[in-house]
Parts: C-alpha cells; structure tokens; sequence
C-alpha cells in the first residue's frame, strides 16, 4: 500500500502575492515613485490624444500652513473626476493653482520681523520675504497632495503670483474699466491715526477701553403725526459712544418693526423705543417723566427728518434697518457711513450722503464744523461740552466696552472711509449690459451641482452691493491705474494698460513698485484733465477674490492644453459668496460669458458630531496624520462614500470604518487574483460554452457596470462607493464567490467547469480594478501589476486602461429573471439551514440535504440548474414539484465523506482506482 495520497497537491488551491495586508502607509509611496518614472500625467494626455478635451479647472488654495481636511477631500475629489474622464476617453489636464498673495501671509511675515522691523523694511523687500513664505507653502502642499494620489502638472503649477498670472489682472482691469464698470468711491475700513495705515480684521486686537456713552437728542424738523398735538418740541434720542462721528451724522436709523412711544421730560417730547425707556430714564436720572399714549413702529417714523446734531441748517432722515438692537441704548442708532460697516451698508441700500471730515492723522477738516483742527480723540470731552452748552444733551457717562486697537502700536483704530475701487453691479457704459443682469444671465446657462446650489449663488448675485476691490496692502496686485499729481485725476487708458500688461509679463507686478511710471508709460502720457505729466502708480492692492477669480484668463486662455470656458469648477460651498462669484463676475465682466459650463459645490468638513472643525475644540483631524496610519487609499475611500450635498462628516471612527470597508473590497479582489494564477485570455470560454450560473455572474458584473458608470456620470460618488462596496460584499463575498470556491479548488484544473469560472474571475477583475481605479488609485495600481500580464494588455497603468465594458449573454434578460427565483429561494433555504443549526439536526450545511417543495413555476427553474445543492452549499438539494408554498425541509444528508474536496456524496466508492473519492474528484485525480 502506497503512503495516503497527497489529495492537497491535486487541488487548485489559490495562490497570490498579492498581500491580504495592504500596509498602504508604507506601499503607497512605491507606487508614487513608479507613476514618477512613468511620469503619468504626461502618459495620461498621450493616452487620449485627438480626444475631446474636458477641463476641470484647479481652484487654488491659498499658499500658507498645511493642508487640511477640507482641501485633502477637494483635491481627492477633483482627482477623482479628472481620472474618471481620462479612462472614459478625454483628455483631461489637470493644472493645480496656489493663490499666493493676501493679508494672512504678509501679515504673517510682518510678525515674524516684528513692529521694529516692519517700520524700516520698503514695500519691495516685505513683498520679497512674502514670496518666500508663499512659495515654501506652496511646495509643501504640493508634496502633502501628491502623496494623496493626486495626479496633475505639479512640475508647472499656476501661481497667481507668476508674472504672466499678474499681467492677466490688468487685462480684464482694462476690459471692465473701458465698459464702465469700474469706479472709484468711499468706504469705511479700520485706520490707525498713529500708523497712518488701514488695518484688515485679523491686526485688529481687541481689548478694553473707557468711552464716553452719551445720549443726544436731535429736534424733528416736523413734528411726527403722532405727536402732532403735544406741546413743546419732539425729538428722536440717539445713544453714542463716539462723540466724534456726529459731525458726520445723516440719518437716525429704527428698528422697523419695534414700538416706539414719545417721553414727555420737562417741556420735551423725547421718541425711544418702547422697551429701553426705563433703561435711559435710569441713565439719565429723570425722577419725573411721562410715556405719552400714542405708540408707533419704527417703519411709520421713516422719511422724517431732523436737525443735524452738529451743523446749523443741516438735516438728517429717519431711516430703518435690521442691525438696530433693542438690548442697550434708545433703539434709534446714530448712523453715519463714512463711520461704520452697518451704517456703509444701511447707507448704500438707501443712497446716504458719506460725508467723511476726518484726515489720515485722525484730526477734522473742515467738515467737522465748529471742530475744525482737533484730533478725534481730543475733541470727544469738547463735543461732549458743546452739546451740553447747546441744550441737547441727554445724559453723559462713561462706559468699559471692547474696542478694535492697532496691533502694532496698540492705540485704538478708527473706522474712517476712504477713497475705493469698486466694481459696479448696475453701472455700466452706455450699450454695455450691467453686470448683474448679464451675470443673473449667465448663471441660468450654467449647470450647479447640487441643483439647490443654483438658488444661493443667484441669491447671493441679486443683492450683493458694489465689490469693492481695494484693500490698503503690500502683498498683491496694484490696481494699474495712475493719478495726476498736480490735480488727482485718475490717469488710465487702454494705452496705459497696455504698457503695464508688458511691464508685468517681462518683470512682473513687483516693477510697479520699483519703477518710475515714465520709464514704461507711452511717451506723451499725460492727465486729460490739466495736461500734467507727473503721474504716481495707484497705492491700494486688488482684493485676492479678484485674483483668483481672474484665472479664466491667467490661466485657461494662457496655456496651451487648457481653453475657456472649463468644463467644471468643483469647491465647497463657501465658494459661492468667493471663487465662483469672482470668477464669474470678472468673466461676465470682460466676456459677458461664465468661465465655466457647470460647478461643483460640496459640503464642510464636520466632525462625528456634526461640529465645524477647529483647533480650539480639538476635534481636527489632519489629512497628513492619516495618510501616515492608514493610507491616502482610506482618504480617498472616505471622500468617495461621503455624500457631499451636506456637510462631510469625518472622526477616528468614521475612518476605522472606511478601513474596514477598505480591506473587504481589497480582500475581494485579493480572491479574484488568487485563482487566477494559471489562467491567460487564450484560456477564456465562450459564453455559449459557460457553466449558466457564470453566464449570470456576467450578467450582474454587466450591470455593476452600468450602474456604477451611471452614478459616475450623475456626479453621486457615494454610489460609486455603495455599488462597488455591495457587488463585492452582497454578490460577491456571500454568494458567486462562495459557490464557486468548491468548482475552482476541486475541479479539474483545466476542465471546461474551472476555465469557465476562471473566465468570469478574469472579467470580474479587469473590469472591478478599472471601476475602482479613479478613487482607489494607489491599490488599483497594485492590483494592476499584480494581474496577469495578458489581462492588462498594453495599459503600463491602469490609469492607462481605459474604462470598462462589459457584453451580456444574449439570454441575459431569462437569466437575469431565473436567478431572481433561484435567490429567493436561497433566501429560504439559508434561514431553513440556520434554524436546522440551531437545533442541532445538522452541523455546517455542507453536511445537510434539502428537500424544496415549490410550485410547478419555481421548481421549473430549479430544476433546470445543474449542481443546484453547491448553490446552497448543501450536500444535496432535491425539489418536490407542485406544493401551493415554497417550503424547505432540511435533513441530514446522505452519503460519505470524500477526503478531496470534503464534501459528502453519495458517489464515494464508485471508483475501483480510487474507492474513497467521490465520483467527481475520482475523475480529476485519476486525469492527473
Ligand atoms: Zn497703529
Ligand atoms: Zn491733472
Ligand atoms: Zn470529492
């Protein structure tokens, strides 16, 4: 007698290097360094070359600290799509940006040299140390997306400090300027008297400071109807804190909707709301006061007008608005818009007059009337004094509050207006449609996705006031106009534009301040209004919305692979009140056409608990951290499944359970390759020859394809997700997987039954590893190298391999319908087995046979299945036809044990050569 036969080693057991352990953390960067020798992004524009173009243009991050959740997933996602429509055929360039100049960064390095330094240091050298600082982020970045998988021109990125990016600005400046859309106008900002500068929000430091708080009373010119009657003069009551801004005082504004009642005190009639009388009475210390009868809303008193509080024969108009708070003061709030950001906006939305008296070193002019000359500071105790000399005064105190100092010199800042550039939203030149109407145009011929998104960015576009453009800065791009010195008039034609255009192209926007103006204007220029030839280049910077949003031109119309309009712009939903509102402004501006044919928006990061991100709560969580534990593949995972019509939900849970869904996708395809290792397409069996339950397996990959293919193409990524993930876990792991594992490993290797499975495997794979590819990036690589070669055909990368199709058998529909049956019944029978288990009647259903009583219609489809038992991987299945219900009986099954493929069959014995095996692995092994 011969040893007991090796039965192992006459199985096809599965083998793959594939690893079960992804240690992505550690692999990734192996398929970095390949894609680099491959240099994929050049391969994957050859690849399609000829084909239609489609575009997603780079929204550019700006260049300062490292990159966080929010921009990982924005990146992720726009690889995402790019990588989708290469493997559908276009040519797809991708070019990232950097936005590199702004406040936060020259802010940044104007910390990092300290107040001293910042005193001595020119404007050219703080734009030298701000460049350094951007370009040292910008390379950080650029390197913490790589690693993500992100595929583009990171050898050639745009950089809108770039002087080719800097010269665009001047051109759509031109553009808008000859179509009268831009022009020049007051604002109020933060200015600092002692540092002579204006202050953007993050140098404004707020701390505590004692102010006078005065009540003033300004006479009605007319008595108001309700009041008509009473005696004495009725007057509105205002609460300040800021004696100094009543000179520029034009209007009082009241809540519309509040009670406002008149105060009979002394031989007056004062007007305050209702709800703060007891409060002023208090301040003011009235021991004896009436509220008359009549009570009226803040809207009625509206259109009356007063005496200005500081200069004879002046009047000021009652207005209403919305920021008027009933919590402290009198409820009518003292409004002058050169003064005040809700007093600018109050004052824009009903045309107030913006006087504005007090000069850069913080003294009046001759607007601030009998103040003319004093510091603002200085005149306040004196204001204070006239008013009370005057007669209406009201009551004066003093008040502790917060108030905005200047970061440098730590004095306290004012809000002072100052000339502007702005970019008019119904203003234009004669012919020339205004911007907001060709814009609300425009929007309506661009696709948003979500839909929704298209209501806030229309919402937004109808009522935003003016842009202003200016920002009182260093690290930018000047506005390129000049002024006359002798007179101030604005110097700018298309001749000077020009110049600056090529000025900047060769130079850069850093000549401006370096350069004379004559050494670059044409010569002869000189101002239209006195003839004067010594011009000065404008001081104020563009807002960096305006910058960015200019890249349809910087960059879409400059080079080369890319054109305008894009074919997509894809950020978070922020980008409504900035890029795509920038973008779409300057272009409709300059073109009167959007510079994109539809937008992406999605959601914020937010934590487990739905919280904004933020390092004073804790909870943020860094992209580069799980890169480093988990893999950029897990990232890329979390972005695809996340639904980003909402906000995107992202914790140490989440993720663990991207990584979990991440390993049974993987494991999948781990199987797939393990089966596959003696197979080659020469091997493949037509689908008329299949085993049938493969010709269904085919079926369901076919529709896998259709339906992934269909949520790729409708933007619904986390289907893509949900599609893949099901189809591997569902339809795969338990149930054409399972069933096949006992014909893969104990069938004849080369038998009709293994190759027509392996066939199925071979599709499933080639086709899965495509599907997956543009969100799983780094494992699909992985898998691509580890198929068979002659699967992967000429595609170096499976980013190369173009997207998958999938043929159907021509009975694809009778299958389809059959195995729907087949699985119900399934369905039955699994729970039968699990109950039978439960019992004890049986151990594993291997050892179990099932008798199924059906109806003639369902036992019709079961008994045309051959090895119909390995479908519920039971030992036997036997159908009883014609029962009214499906009904399963489940019994111990007959037979004995076959040492080869473990299964119990009523076969063992029935060969001489080998009386152990089953009939089945008898043949195989006696074939070997
Ligand atoms: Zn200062
Ligand atoms: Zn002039
Ligand atoms: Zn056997």
């Amino acid at each position: 007698m011969a040893d007991k036969p090796d039965y192992k080693s006459t199985m096809n057991l599965p083998k793959t290097d594939f690893p079960m352990k992804a240690s992505l953390a550690t692999r990734e960067p192996e398929r970095l360094a390949f894609w680099d020798e491959l240099d994929i992004y050049k391969r994957s524009l050859e690849v399609n070359e000829g084909g239609p173009l489609w575009i997603l243009h780079d929204g550019p991050p700006y260049a300062n600290g490292h990159i966080h959740m929010g921009t990982a997933f924005n990146k992720v996602f726009k690889d995402l799509i790019v990588k989708y429509k290469t493997m559908r055929g276009y040519v797809s360039p991708y070019v990232p940006g950097w936005d590199c100049h702004g406040q936060p960064i020259e802010h940044q390095v104007e910390r990092n040299l300290g107040p001293q330094a910042m005193k001595t240091i020119s404007r050219a050298d703080l734009r030298t140390k701000c460049r350094e600082w951007a370009l040292e982020f910008v390379k950080i970045q650029a390197d913490e997306f790589k690693r993500l998988g992100v595929r583009g021109d990171f050898d050639d990125p745009y950089l809108t400090l770039n002087h080719a990016y800097e010269a665009g600005n001047v051109r759509i400046f031109k553009a808008m300027y000859d179509r009268g859309m831009i022009y020049k106008g007051r604002k109020p900002i933060h200015w600092c008297i002692r540092c002579h500068t204006a202050l953007a929000e993050a140098e404004i430091e707020y701390s505590d400071e004692v102010s006078d708080s005065i009540y003033v009373k300004f006479e009605f010119t007319d008595k108001p109807a309700a009041w008509a009657e009473a005696q004495g003069q009725v007057h509105v009551v205002i609460w300040t804190t800021t004696p100094w801004t009543l000179p520029a005082n034009v209007a009082v504004t009241l809540a519309p909707d509040a009670d406002y009642v008149g105060v009979r005190v002394g031989d007056d009639v004062l007007v305050m709301a209702e709800k703060l009388v007891e409060q002023v009475a208090k301040e003011a210390g009235w021991t004896d006061f009436e509220v008359l009868p009549h009570r009226v809303k803040g809207s009625e008193l509206a259109g009356l007008r007063y005496k200005q509080p500081v200069h004879d024969g002046m009047t000021g108009v009652i207005i209403t608005g919305d920021h008027v708070e009933l919590s402290t003061g009198t409820g009518a709030v003292h409004t002058a818009p050169g003064h005040g950001e809700d007093d600018y906006l109050v004052g824009l939305k009903f045309g107030l007059p913006m006087p504005m008296p007090v000069r850069d070193d913080g003294t009046f002019d001759a607007g601030g009337g009998p103040f003319e000359g004093l510091n603002v500071w200085d005149a306040n105790p004196v204001i204070v004094e006239w008013l009370r000399d005057k007669g209406t005064l009201v009551a004066a105190g003093k008040i502790s509050h917060s108030y905005p100092h200047c970061w440098r010199c730590k004095q306290p800042v004012i809000f002072r207006a100052t000339e502007q550039w702005f970019v008019s939203m119904d203003k234009a030149a004669e012919g020339v449609r205004p911007l907001r109407e060709s814009a609300m145009d425009a929007i309506s011929k661009v696709e948003w996705i979500p839909g929704w998104s298209v209501n806030r960015i229309s919402s937004m576009v109808a009522d935003r006031p003016d842009w202003c453009i200016s920002r009182q800065r260093a690290w930018g791009v000047p506005i390129p106009v000049f002024s006359c010195v002798r007179c101030g008039e604005t110097v700018a034609t298309d001749e000077t534009f020009d110049a600056v255009i090529k000025l900047w192209e060769v130079e850069g926007a850093d000549s401006w301040f370096i350069r004379k103006p004559s050494e670059y204007l044409p010569e002869g220029t000189a101002c239209p209004s006195c003839g004067g030839t010594d011009l000065k280049p404008e001081d104020d910077i563009l807002d960096v919305w305006w910058e960015s949003g200019v890249s349809h031109t910087s960059v879409l119309d400059a080079r080369p692979e890319l054109r305008r309009p894009a074919e997509m712009y894809l950020e978070g939903s922020d980008q409504h009140r900035g890029w795509f509102q920038s973008g779409l402004l300057t272009s409709v501006g300059a073109y009167d056409e959007p510079p994109f044919r539809s937008v992406l928006t999605h959601g914020f990061i937010v934590d487990g608990d739905g919280r904004k991100m933020s390092k004073s709560l804790g909870n943020t969580i860094s992209p580069v951290d799980v890169v480093a534990k988990s893999g950029a593949d897990v990232v890329r995972l979390w972005a695809c499944a996340a639904d980003y019509g909402q906000d995107i939900s992202v914790s140490s849970e989440i993720l663990d359970r991207t990584s979990e869904a991440y390993r049974r996708i993987r494991n999948t395809f781990r199987f797939l390759l393990s089966n596959l290792y003696d197979w080659d397409p020469a091997k493949a069996v037509a689908f008329d020859d299949m085993v049938e339950f493969d010709r269904y397996a085919m079926v369901t990959l076919a529709d896998l394809v259709e339906r992934v293919t269909k949520a790729y193409e409708e933007w619904r990524f986390h289907m893509v997700y949900r599609h893949i993930y099901d189809y591997c876990v569902v339809d795969l792991s338990s149930f054409y997987l399972d069933v096949l594992k006992d014909r893969l490993y104990a069938d004849g290797a080369t038998s009709l039954e293994r190759r027509s499975a392996q066939t199925v495997l071979a599709a499933m794979l080639s086709t899965m590893v495509r599907l997956v590819a543009p969100v799983l990036t780094f494992t699909s690589e992985e898998i691509w190298q580890s198929m068979p070669d002659a699967l992967r055909g000429d595609a170096m990368s499976v980013q190369l391999a173009g997207w998958p199709t999938v043929e159907v058998p021509a009975d694809a529909d009778r299958v389809r319908d059959d195995y729907r049956i087949v699985l119900e019944v399934r369905e039955v029978v699994t729970k039968a087995l699990e109950e039978a288990r439960g019992a004890g009647t049986i151990g594993k259903s291997q050892e179990a046979k099932v008798v199924i009583s059906a109806p003639e219609s369902v036992a019709k489809v079961l008994l045309g299945r051959p090895r119909l038992a390995d479908l519920f991987i039971t030992a036997q299945a036997e159908i009883v036809v014609g029962s009214d219900a499906l009904k399963v009986d489940v019994l111990p099954a007959q037979g004995s044990k076959c040492p080869r493929c473990w299964n119990l069959r009523t076969d063992v014995g029935s060969d001489a050569e080998h009386p152990e095996l089953c009939g089945r692995c008898a043949g195989v092994v006696a074939a070997i």
